[in-house]
């Protein structure tokens, strides 16, 4: 990661920087803390390029941490994947994996001191009264008869919830702060809980579990993370935040700041709701090309350097941070233009067959035109042809610059050809062209007159059939979740997934999963993960398309 771009500055890096300068802190150490309930979406991969990206940046240190505070939610095979897309993001964190689940004797030790200090009791309000106690944004709430319990009753209790003595959900320890506090996080939130889970960890050790807020703070502290950076609705816990840690003997006290979440238009970005469409079998899971979970870009064939540069690109602030699919494209396709060999693939067939194939020879073509370091191979020239269907017009528009009966087009590193007839089956329907090539056009222009447009093309004879899966936005609109009265599966594109066969150059016979081309005028397309085989059966992804500026730059 050496030749990163130059960072975008924003307004966490300031305050490192300041912190570093004037010496509250001699190094910075963040965390990505995500919940191994679920697959890592590209919000996600947003907080992971700025835990990650500051430590790297200011040679500190970033952690992993589980945040395993959910017993029923959470698995091994999650915690699995999150480690997996992060190294695969190009990032690694600092020493062991962290669990939040590692600090649960502490957690219950720093519980017992809040109870001694009065500042913690045992309530048995059902979560009806919980309710109907905590008040509004308008109201101020009221104080549980449980309140005033004494030091020893609540001590006596809390041992007796952690013994198994009271059944789930029967008794909760809560922090006394403030009933009438005008913020509800500070009116004695719940801080422990009775579930009789088993834990992917701790297995059967625990039956009561301390509650994320009051758990993440003193994890951090622990951790001795300085700059401890969450998203917006975080924003009204951090004085909760920080009364824990202010009544506590804990090590340090790190500073929390957030930032607002990545939203990106035609796809949603809630674990929750990508586990919905996983259940449901709305994709083929969680790395379906299409969903917008980490490993479905890897998937897809998208690049950790295209990611890490649209996170460079989004920026970091507080404000609405909605962004639209064509910056993440971009970036993608920009990272592959200048690092992936091109070769040509015919995706919908239409059969030419050359009628003067005569002494017609093949030429060697490079595989990207910048990088003569990538290397060449012979695309061979035959008597039948694959061209794609669409450079084909009866009646072609305006300014049509392919092929169509009477016209000339260049074929890709050939000859310029000459379509003679169409010819069509008895529904009317095109199935063949009959070509003939103009023998003086290889690797020249035609004598006096020009030809324009240039089509890609493969023999039949030496081409590989390959199944190719393209991809259109798996919503039909811009914020499928922004509809509070239906819900987000209503907005599903049928059309979001069509699957092809197509031909490719035998070169990419061999290609290993993951391998990435461009096929020249399709698109930027990716070796699939886990249907591809090399040298059998050959399935491409298409990443993203080009920009439609082909035509002018090749000539
Ligand atoms: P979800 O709502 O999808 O379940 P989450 O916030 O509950 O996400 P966590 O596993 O708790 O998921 O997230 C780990 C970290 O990633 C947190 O610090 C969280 O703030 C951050 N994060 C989650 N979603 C986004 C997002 N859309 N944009 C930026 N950061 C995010
Ligand atoms: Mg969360």
């Amino acid at each position: 990661m050496s030749n990163e771009p130059t960072p975008v500055p924003h307004f966490i890096r300031n305050i490192v920087e300041e912190d570093l300068k004037s010496g509250k802190h001699q190094s910075i150490v963040t965390r990505f803390p995500p919940e191994p309930n679920g697959y890592l979406h590209v919000g996600h991969a947003k907080s992971i390029c700025l835990n990650f990206g500051l430590a790297l940046d200011y040679q500190g240190k970033c952690n992993l941490r589980f945040d395993d505070t959910n017993p029923e939610k959470e698995s091994e095979e999650y915690a699995q994947s999150i480690q997996d897309d992060v190294r695969w993001l190009g990032f690694q964190w600092d020493g062991e994996v962290h669990w939040a689940s590692d600090y649960f004797d502490a957690l219950y030790a720093y519980a017992v001191d809040l109870i001694k200090q009065g500042k913690a009791y045992v309530c048995e309000l059902t979560p009806d009264e919980m309710r109907a106690y905590r008040g509004t944004l308008t109201e101020p709430g009221k104080n549980s008869p449980y309140r005033d319990r004494s030091v020893e009753e609540n001590l006596d209790l809390f041992i007796r919830m952690k013994n198994g003595e009271f059944a789930d959900g029967s008794k909760v320890l809560r922090a006394r702060i403030d009933m009438a506090s005008p913020n509800i996080n500070l009116r004695d939130p719940v801080i422990y809980r009775i579930k009789r889970a088993h834990h992917i960890r701790t297995g059967d050790k625990w039956c009561i579990y301390p509650m994320y807020d009051y758990t993440h703070c003193i994890s951090d502290a622990l951790e001795g993370i300085t700059h401890s950076i969450c998203t917006l609705e975080f924003e009204d816990h951090r004085p909760l935040y920080d009364w824990c840690l202010d009544q506590l003997p804990v090590p340090c006290h790190p500073q929390q700041i957030e930032f607002s979440r990545l939203e990106l238009q035609y796809t949603i970005t809630s674990k929750r709701k990508l586990l919905q469409l996983v259940m449901q079998n709305i994709v083929s899971g969680w790395d379906d090309p299409r969903m917008p979970t980490i490993s479905g870009m890897r998937r897809r064939g998208y690049t950790p350097e295209g990611i890490r540069e649209f996170a460079r690109r989004i920026g970091v602030s507080k404000s609405d941070n909605t962004i639209d699919m064509s910056v993440l494209e971009g970036c993608i396709r920009e990272d592959m233009e200048t690092r992936v060999p091109r070769v040509m693939a015919v995706i919908k067939p239409l059969k030419v067959t050359i009628t003067n194939f005569g002494e017609a020879q093949s030429r060697e073509a490079g595989f990207h035109p910048n990088h003569p370091e990538f290397g060449a191979r012979v695309v061979p020239f035959a008597p039948e042809i694959w061209i794609e269907a669409d450079d084909f017009a009866e009646t072609p528009p305006p300014g049509w610059q392919r092929l169509t009966v009477g016209g000339e087009v260049r074929l890709r590193y050939s000859y310029v050809v000459k379509c003679d007839e169409a010819v069509k089956d008895a529904a009317g329907n095109v199935v063949e062209l009959k070509c003939s090539i103009d023998p003086d056009t290889l690797g020249k222009n035609p004598q006096g007159r020009k030809v324009k447009g240039v089509i890609h093309w493969l023999s039949c004879a030496h081409a590989l059939p390959a199944e190719i899966r393209l991809y259109d936005r798996l919503f039909t609109v811009a914020q499928p979740d922004g509809d509070k009265a239906r819900d987000f599966t209503d907005f599903l594109n049928p059309a979001s997934l069509t699957v092809v066969q197509g031909w490719v150059e035998s070169c990419v016979k061999d290609a290993a999963p993951e391998t990435r081309y461009q096929f020249e005028r399709l698109g930027y397309f990716c070796a699939d993960r886990r249907d591809h085989q090399p040298g059998g059966k050959l399935v491409f992804n298409r990443s993203v398309t080009l920009k439609d500026s082909w035509a002018k730059e090749q000539g």
